[in-house]
């Protein structure tokens, strides 16, 4: 997977829609296991990323991240503001660092490393961690993006069997068992959106 290739300004309208479409089902995940607003948070902090899209597509992309990282955290807001605030920033820094030949792979695994921290979870606490770790596994191994995507999706309906650890849901115990993690699914849905658009993109 090659993120460099992508149009990031056409590929923030894709992530946008995507939560859009999907934002009563996020939050309906959110109704089960916490207090409902996972849809609605999503939904504004792609629209700020979307208000900025063009601002942000001019920029070298570690610095789009960062970027972007800043208005996920500003406006997303919940547990999962940080989260993919930190994801974002953290990209955006660790590709940075490497200057010229950003290995995108190996930022993405430190960036993974901070959203751990930042969340204090780990895998199998039922959170978007369960989707990024099985992700990070499949771009280490080089996957073709359809198989990332795949993987994406398989892994937040994993976390169905799992009982939440962090978060609101680690209130209600076992009683979280048999919901999707909210968290888990739209980190899916942008996954396989970015997926999809480097395949029809033929991005390597
Ligand atoms: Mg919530």
């Amino acid at each position: 997977m090659h993120i460099g290739a992508a149009d990031l300004a056409e590929l923030i309208a894709l992530c946008r829609s995507e939560i859009d479409r999907n934002c009563a089902h996020l939050s309906d995940l959110d109704s089960a296991i916490g207090d409902g607003d996972h849809g609605a948070n999503m939904r504004r902090g792609l629209e700020a990323v979307f208000a900025e899209r063009e601002a942000i597509a001019a920029l070298a992309l570690p610095d789009a991240l960062e970027r972007i990282g800043t208005i996920l955290v500003m406006n997303i807001g919940g547990a999962a503001g940080p989260l993919y605030g930190t994801l974002a920033m953290e990209l955006g820094r660790a590709m940075s660092e490497r200057g010229g030949a950003p290995d995108f792979a190996a930022s993405l695994e430190r960036a993974i490393a901070a959203v751990a921290r930042r969340g204090r979870s780990g895998p199998g606490d039922k959170t978007l961690l369960d989707v990024l770790y099985p992700v990070q596994v499949e771009v280490l191994r080089r996957s073709a993006p359809a198989r990332v995507a795949e993987c994406a999706q398989s892994a937040a309906q994993s976390t169905q069997a799992m009982q939440a650890r962090r978060g609101r849901a680690a209130y209600l115990g076992a009683r979280s068992i048999g919901h999707e993690d909210p968290g888990a699914s739209s980190c899916a849905l942008l996954t396989a959106t970015i997926c999809r658009y480097l395949r029809e993109h033929d991005a390597p």
